[in-house]
């Protein structure tokens, strides 16, 4: 920290974790610099309120003399590839991100996860078994907590969801072990190529102990092909079959049955297998695992069975933002449960939406598309309808479904054309459902 005090630091985007970077700097001492492109960016007011004496640059980038910085401490929502930063970077000033300076602070175990979908999952998950097992659990990053809002406290060990975005900017993480748990499509509309975008997840590797990677997805191999494999089949740690059950196992050894966990879905199976292979290297006891599956229901949001009604089962998936966990949110609820209507739309990001043709036709009985980007899903399947709102499709959903059939809100596209976030729109769908089965 005292290296930064006689730096001039900019703190580039004043949103959510803008604010955080500003505060925990404001708290050593240390006064930045503000920029944000928007006129009146969310940390604004606070801002005014509380620290009139910093200097705060609100509008175009281009009239901020972003080059007059030594270090810029950017927000994820801000691209590298952005011309003014690219000018700064290219005129010698560090541009990092909050990640890379908590991990120039932290001298604490790390555990870190990326991957385009299951992130928050897994780190929630690995959390609890850590407690289970009476460690004192730092969880933030990407979800909750902000990195460094988590340095204050006293943990035993951090658990971090890392998003492509903070990768980008990070470079001296040391972890303990890392996972990239999945890589498909998204934020297509950030960066240049899907390679770029692969090459932003793989940096969570750069100095880690113990490498995790996902055995059927090569773009989550590291190049020198060390580290261990997580599959449902095929890998290091994979589900085997001991005494006629189910089991997770690691290295060919059974560990639990599967029968234990509370949430279902072979996706949620190959999470629960992450999760061991990245605890590996603290060497837990096997209850702590025992305790924390059984117990861990499953966010928010994440194939959330809302209602059972009349032989119809409701599901919100609003945190089905890209294909992939579309996909894998039609393949886990295939089983057993009827024919899916599904609710698709929203923006898209520039998406090959192709890869849902296959489980559309396989599972699904109709489709319904709303918002911004709802129509470019009409061509996937045969039955498919475009509505202007989701309670048009909820209604229409439910007047074709019959009993074994699940309606389900995996949209594969992020809300933000007509709604705050992800969240606001599963509780538009969970107050739909909710009248329906009221009246
Ligand atoms: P993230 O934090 O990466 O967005 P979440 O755990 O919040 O991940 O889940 C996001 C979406 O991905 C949800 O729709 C969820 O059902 C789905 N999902 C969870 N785990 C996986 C996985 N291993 N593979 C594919 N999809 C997954």
């Amino acid at each position: 920290l005292n290296e930064l005090k006689n730096k001039k630091i900019t703190v580039l985007g004043l949103g959510v974790t803008g604010l955080g970077i500003v505060r925990f700097l404001l708290s050593h001492n240390i006064v930045p610099r503000i920029v944000d492109s928007r006129p009146v960016p969310p940390g604004a007011q606070w801002l005014a309120d509380n620290e009139p004496q910093c200097e705060a640059v609100f509008g175009p980038l281009a009239e901020a003399s972003l080059s007059s910085a030594d270090m810029i401490i950017i927000s994820p929502g801000l691209a590298l590839y952005e011309v003014t930063v690219a000018q700064a970077i290219a005129d010698g000033v560090e541009v990092i991100g909050d990640i890379e300076l908590f991990a120039r602070l932290n001298d604490k175990p790390v555990i870190a996860v990326t991957g385009s979908n299951g992130k928050s999952t897994v780190v929630t998950l690995a959390a609890d078994v850590l407690r289970e097992a009476g460690m004192k659990v730092g969880l933030g990053g990407n979800i909750g907590t902000a990195a460094l809002d988590l340095l204050s406290n006293d943990y035993d060990v951090f658990v971090l969801e890392l998003s492509s975005f903070q990768l980008e900017t990070t470079h001296s993480l040391y972890c303990t072990s890392a996972m990239i748990l999945n890589i498909t499509e998204d934020h297509m509309d950030r960066y240049p190529d899907f390679a770029a975008y692969c090459a932003a997840k793989q940096r969570i590797y750069k100095h880690t102990e113990h490498l995790v990677y996902n055995a059927s997805d090569a773009n989550t191999f590291c190049s020198d092909q060390q580290g261990v494999s997580v599959g449902l089949s095929n890998a290091d740690y994979q589900l085997m079959m001991h005494q006629g059950e189910l089991f997770f196992s690691a290295h060919e050894q059974p560990l639990l049955p599967v029968s234990i966990m509370a949430l279902e879905g072979k996706h949620n199976q190959f999470n629960a297998l992450a999760v061991m292979a990245l605890l590996a290297p603290i060497s837990l006891p096997i209850k702590a695992f025992e305790r924390a599956f059984a117990q861990f229901k499953g966010l928010p949001h994440r194939c959330q069975l809302v209602a059972d009604y009349h032989g119809i089962k409701y599901f919100n998936d609003s945190k089905a933002t890209n294909v992939g966990a579309t996909v894998a949110a039609l393949e886990s609820l295939s089983a057993g449960h009827g024919k899916i209507i599904l609710i698709v739309g929203g923006d898209a990001k520039d998406a090959d939406l192709t890869p849902l043709a296959e489980p559309m036709a396989k599972y699904c009985k109709a489709i319904y598309g709303f918002g911004k980007d709802g129509s470019l899903f009409l061509s996937l399947h045969r039955n498919s309808h475009l509505v202007s709102t989701l309670e048009d499709a909820v209604k229409q959903a439910q007047a074709i479904a019959s009993n074994g059939d699940c309606i389900l809100l995996a949209p594969a596209c992020a809300s933000i054309d007509m709604y705050p976030n992800y969240m606001a729109r599963g509780e538009e769908f969970c107050r739909l459902v909710d009248e329906i089965t009221q009246c």
